[in-house]
């Protein structure tokens, strides 16, 4: 059991009372907001806030430092295209790299491929993991798969002591570059990813939202272009309550065998006994893994252009 104290949490609004509002200088002007039935659990871990809060339309929801990292009922969106955009676009990934994601939603979608050996997840706080295997055990549900690796620390430092080609595909879920995850949007970080990758191996981050940070992808689309010498593209998908309602993936891949992300080469079979454990894809479907790099011209004017 976990001890969280019992306090009424600052994020619990005084804009709306008795809502959580999303409060942040990353979005100024605006405040998504969520009615609150219940906060069930809160805490401060070494690294930041955590609380979970019974909501009354989305479930069960997991903030950290006041922004929301999930919901019970659109996680399915995030996670199943983090993973499947990369993970579906190179035939037989074997050894994949979790990077944040304590959560467990990724190590979800990722264990229903039966061709991956080896999963490793280097999450920083083992209070978020703690707290999804309390409060979310559909997500964190992803840990009970044997190929999982859990390492608890600085996702930046684990991956540049890898050796060097060791993995088919790093996948990095990370939360805002304010806090922990700053470093996970650096160039020296990208150039660890790319170190540890094979040739014709995959990466896929969590890039923002093209409505609030084109500056933030720009940088990051830069960064990568000098870095991965095979391919870079950016996806986006919808995730009602991530800020702007919408959230982007940078998906690149090292020198080798070409990657064509727009076109899927894994299908994820539905008769698969890893997969059948996991329940249907609510989300993720071949048509639109393609529709995903297809971007609003203002968007697209400034990710082809870098
Ligand atoms: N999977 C979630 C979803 O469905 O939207 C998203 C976010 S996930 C909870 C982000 C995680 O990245 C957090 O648990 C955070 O602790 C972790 N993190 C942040 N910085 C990190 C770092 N430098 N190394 C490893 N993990 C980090």
């Amino acid at each position: 059991e976990l001890e969280g104290n019992k306090e009424q949490p600052d994020c619990i609004s005084s804009v709306i009372p008795g809502w959580f509002s999303e409060i942040s200088p990353m979005w100024p002007g605006e405040a998504h907001s969520l009615k609150v039935e219940k906060v069930l659990f809160q805490g401060k871990s070494e690294y930041q806030n955590v609380m979970v809060f019974q909501s009354s339309t989305y479930g069960k929801v997991l903030v950290l430092d006041g922004v929301i990292q999930l919901t019970e009922r659109d996680e399915c969106a995030y996670q199943e295209m983090i993973t499947h955009l990369p993970l579906c676009s190179i035939p037989n990934p074997k050894k994949v790299m979790v990077i944040g994601g304590g959560d467990g939603g990724v190590l979800r979608e990722v264990s229903r491929h039966s061709s991956v050996e080896h999963i490793d997840i280097c999450e920083i706080d083992k209070m978020v993991v703690d707290v999804s295997k309390q409060y979310f055990p559909e997500v964190a549900v992803g840990y009970e798969d044997p190929r999982v690796n859990l390492h608890i620390g600085d996702g930046v430092a684990y991956l540049k002591a890898a050796p060097e080609g060791t993995y088919d595909a790093i996948i990095v879920d990370s939360s805002d570059p304010i806090g922990p995850a700053q470093e996970l949007f650096e160039k020296p970080f990208f150039e660890s990813v790319a170190k540890a990758l094979r040739p014709g191996g995959v990466v896929c981050t969590q890039a923002e939202s093209i409505w609030l940070h084109m500056h933030i992808i720009e940088d990051i689309v830069a960064n990568c272009r000098q870095i991965f010498k095979g391919s870079v593209n950016y996806a986006w998908t919808t995730v009602p309550t991530y800020p702007s309602g919408v959230i982007g993936f940078m998906l690149c891949s090292t020198e080798g065998p070409p990657v064509d992300f727009k076109h899927p080469v894994n299908s994820i079979d539905a008769n698969d006994s890893h997969n059948k454990s996991r329940g249907p894809l609510k989300f993720y479907n071949p048509e639109i893994h393609t529709a995903a790099f297809c971007l609003p011209s203002f968007a697209k004017k400034v990710i082809e252009r870098k």
